[in-house]
C-alpha cells in the first residue's frame, strides 16, 4: 500500500483535495503520539503494543518515537515489522500455539516473553531461567463487543497447574488475559484480576508480571470511552487481590490506534431503488462491520467539503466487489440529498480495518496519507 507522507490539514481536506475515487486511509500522527502518551502516563504498568492491530511501518514508527518499548507479536512477520523499526524494542510472543519453526526463529530475534494455555505448548518452548511464561487465563466475563476466550485460554485449575509448571521449569511464572476486544465494561478487567489472584495462590506461586490484555474500548458511537477510569480500575483492583502486586503489563490494540486513522469512501453509485453502491466494503477497509455494530460516527461530505445535510433515510449499503456478501450489515441512515460522488468518512478506523483489508476483486484501500488532524 503506498504511503505518502506530506500531511493534508485533516481528512476533508484530503478528500476535496485529491478527489480520490479509491478509499483513502487519513492517519494522522499527532492522535497517535497523544494516544500513547496517555497509555504511556495513565497505566500504572509497561504497554506493550498489540501489532496485529495495525502493523504498518509509518504506525510502529509513531509509536516507538512516542516512548513504546514493548510489542505484542503473534508471528514472525510482526516480529520481523517491529525490528524493522525498533531493533531494540522488546518483543512479547503471545500467540499460544507456535510451530517449532516459529519458536527457534523468536528465539533468533529474542524474544523471551511467551504466553502458553497448554502442557505441550509449554515444553515445546523448553523455557530456562531467562524467560517469562504467561499463563493464559480465560473465564465467562460479560463486556466486550468479541469474544476472544473461545480459541484461547483455560479456567483457573488448568491455569494454576500450568503455573506449577511454569515455576517447576525455573522460567518466571506470569498471568494473562484478554477481556475480548472493545471491552467498554472496566468491571471485566476487576473479575479477571481478582480470578488471576486466586489462580496464582492455588498454585503457591508469586507472579512475575500480571498482563490484563488489550481490549481497551474505541470510539465507536461517538462517545470516547473513559480510558482513565479503566486504569484506575486495574491498579485499584491489583492493589486489592494481591497481597504483594505483581508488576503490570497491558497489551492494547484497538485502544491506541483507533483513532489514528480516518477512512475516505465514496460513493459510486445510487441505484433507483434508493440503495448505495460505497467504493470500499467487507473485503477492503470496512472488514470488521461484520463482526462488530456499524460505528455511528460517519460523517457525509459533498465533492468540495460541505457538510451534506438532509433528513437521515436508512439504505441498504453495497460494496464494490461482485460478491452479494459484500454488503454493509442492516441498514445506514444517510441524508435524503445524498448524490453520486458524495465521501463517507469514517473516523476511528486506525484498528483493524488496515489489517483485514484484502485487495479482493481489486478493491480495497490502496493508499495512507498522511493528516495533522483528525476530523473536528
Ligand atoms: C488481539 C490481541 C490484543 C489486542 O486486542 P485489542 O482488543 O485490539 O486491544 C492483545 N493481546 C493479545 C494476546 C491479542 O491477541
Amino acid at each position: 500500500m503506498q504511503y505518502v507522507p506530506d500531511p493534508y490539514a485533516d481528512p476533508v481536506d484530503a478528500a476535496t483535495r485529491l478527489s480520490p475515487d479509491t478509499p483513502v486511509a487519513c492517519f494522522c500522527p499527532q492522535a497517535l503520539s497523544a494516544q500513547a502518551g496517555r497509555f504511556l502516563t495513565g497505566f500504572a504498568g509497561l504497554t506493550s503494543y498489540a501489532v496485529k492491530a495495525n502493523p504498518r511501518r509509518e504506525v510502529l514508527e509513531t509509536l516507538a518515537a512516542a516512548g513504546i518499548s514493548a510489542f505484542d507479536v503473534a508471528s514472525v512477520e510482526e516480529m520481523r515489522a517491529v525490528r524493522a523499526v525498533a531493533p531494540a524494542a522488546v518483543l512479547h510472543y503471545h500467540n499460544p500455539v507456535r510451530s517449532q519453526g516459529e519458536i527457534a526463529e523468536a528465539r533468533r530475534m529474542g524474544v523471551a516473553s511467551w504466553s502458553v494455555d497448554d502442557a505441550g505448548e509449554l515444553a515445546k518452548i523448553a523455557p530456562g531461567a531467562g524467560d517469562e511464561i504467561a499463563v493464559r487465563l480465560a473465564l465467562k466475563v460479560p463486556g466486550a463487543a468479541y469474544d476472544f476466550g473461545t480459541k484461547f485460554g483455560v479456567g483457573p485449575e488448568q491455569a494454576a497447574a500450568l503455573l506449577r509448571a511454569v515455576a517447576a521449569c525455573g522460567a518466571r511464572p506470569s498471568i494473562t488475559f484478554h477481556p475480548g476486544t472493545q471491552c467498554a465494561d472496566a468491571a471485566a478487567w476487576s473479575a479477571y484480576i481478582r480470578a488471576a489472584a486466586e489462580v496464582a495462590r492455588a498454585a503457591g506461586v508469586a507472579l512475575h508480571r500480571l498482563n490484563v490484555g488489550g481490549g481497551f474500548a474505541a470510539n465507536r458511537d461517538g462517545q470516547a470511552p473513559d480510558l482513565e477510569h479503566v486504569f484506575a480500575t486495574i491498579a485499584g483492583a491489583t492493589a486489592q487481590a494481591f497481597e504483594v502486586p505483581p508488576a503490570l503489563v497491558c497489551e492494547p490494540g484497538r485502544g491506541l490506534v483507533s483513532e489514528a486513522v480516518t477512512l475516505i469512501t465514496r460513493i459510486k453509485a445510487i441505484r433507483g431503488d434508493g440503495s448505495v453502491f460505497l467504493n470500499d466494503g467487507l473485503y477492503g477497509g470496512l472488514a470488521e462491520l461484520r463482526d462488530m455494530a456499524t460505528p455511528r460516527r460517519l460523517r457525509i461530505v459533498t465533492p468540495d467539503g460541505a457538510e451534506r445535510a438532509g433528513r437521515p433515510v436508512p439504505r441498504v449499503v453495497f460494496g464494490p466487489t461482485c460478491d452479494s456478501v459484500d454488503r454493509l450489515p442492516g441498514e445506514i441512515a444517510l441524508p435524503e440529498g445524498l448524490c453520486e460522488g458524495d465521501f463517507l468518512l469514517w473516523p476511528g478506523m486506525g484498528a483493524y480495518a488496515l489489517a483485514l483489508n484484502t485487495g479482493f476483486n481489486g478493491y480495497g484501500v490502496a493508499r495512507t496519507v498522511t493528516v495533522s488532524a483528525g476530523l473536528a
